[in-house]
């Protein structure tokens, strides 16, 4: 199925076809359902209300997208800058990666990471894909929640938590410091396959030591206690309408992206299929340490790549540069990002 989509064109047609009908049906995420997004705790009226929040001008950490009938909202979580380790990238060398961070005048030895969710509003409803990297004492990151004030979005008013995958920077911004819900009246989808991987106690006994047990052990912390809220949903079936989430494994076993499509409008959504683009847009066929499956997700990246080139189709990617949306091209043996044009207003 994700082969379908990945590789047909008209898989989307398909898609669309589906309509808000069946994704209603039983079983269906909540979002389908009638809801309110308000709450007596709204700060006030345009707070709670998507229509009448959604600023006209853009901000310092918020950027709108109009995709068709529906608005893509950027929320900026901050950027890390960490030493770059041995084995950030698997199989190329120090002087290898060096030397792509120089092509975008990026400095050597050095490794800008920077996380962006977003917001998606279709018919009145919110929902935040992705949730960044929850609060930061250091402050380098942590700002998804002023950054939503700014844009006049209130965290109560979100109806759905999307997660594509699992990873703690996707994850751990579902709770505030003190351990509560940061988006108290939202649903969270998760991916089933990814659910499946994470909460099955022997993956967990087999996992090596280090960052995949230690994202085993962050999985269950962060979703304790949330099961009523939690659905798992399932890949290629329509989440909200125009809205269907799609495999892109080997980044973790459960990975995926989605597809946007409104009118005529497409965003295809790609989450963590490349890390910065710098690298592996331009790279793809380096495997970054965090990649669980290297070949796998490779192949998942070649394979979306060469689509979004054919159908120049807008690309948002999780960890590209604010406000994370641009346009692929083919480029030698690899591809290169063309960021959009800054639109002054909605
Ligand atoms: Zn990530």
């Amino acid at each position: 199925m994700t082969k379908a989509v990945l590789d047909d064109p008209t898989r989307r047609g398909a898609l669309l076809a589906l309509g808000s009908g069946v994704a209603l049906a039983a079983g269906a995420p909540a979002i389908a359902q009638a809801q309110t997004s308000s709450s007596p705790a709204a700060s006030s009226p345009a707070a709670s209300s998507p229509a009448a929040s959604a600023p006209a001008r853009q901000g310092p950490g918020f950027y709108h997208h109009k995709v068709g009938d529906a608005t893509v909202t950027t929320i900026t979580d901050g950027a890390r800058t960490i030493p770059l380790a041995d084995g950030f990238v698997r199989n190329a060398s120090r002087d290898q990666i060096n030397a792509a961070l120089g092509q975008a005048f990026m400095p050597a030895n050095t490794m800008t990471l920077v996380y962006n969710p977003m917001v998606v509003t279709i018919a009145d409803k919110r929902i935040l894909i992705d949730t960044g990297n929850g609060p930061d004492p250091k402050g380098a990151v942590g700002h998804l929640l002023p950054n939503m004030a700014a844009a006049g979005i209130d965290p109560k008013s979100i109806d759905v938590v999307l997660l594509t995958h699992f990873h703690g920077d996707h994850v751990n911004g579902l709770l505030n410091a003190d351990g509560a819900l940061a988006f108290p009246n939202a649903e969270i989808l998760v991916p089933a396959a990814e659910w499946a991987f994470w909460m099955d106690d022997g993956n967990m006994s087999r996992a090596p030591e280090g960052g995949v047990k230690q994202t085993f052990g962050n999985v269950r912390r962060v979703f304790k206690g949330q099961d009523s809220r939690i659905t798992q949903y399932q890949w290629d079936k329509e989440l909200a309408p125009g809205l269907t989430p799609f495999a892109t494994t080997g980044h973790t076993p459960g990975h995926t992206s989605l597809s946007l499509e409104s009118g005529n409008a497409r965003l295809l959504i790609q989450a963590d299929v490349t890390n910065h683009p710098a690298l592996f847009v331009r790279n793809p066929g380096w495997h970054a340490g965090f990649d669980m499956d290297g070949p796998k997700a490779e192949e998942t990246r070649r394979r979306l790549y060469d689509r979004a080139v054919a159908d120049k189709v807008l690309i948002a990617g999780f960890h590209y540069p604010f406000p994370s949306l641009g346009h692929a091209e083919k480029d030698g043996s690899g591809y290169r990002l063309v960021p959009i044009a800054w639109n002054p207003v909605l």
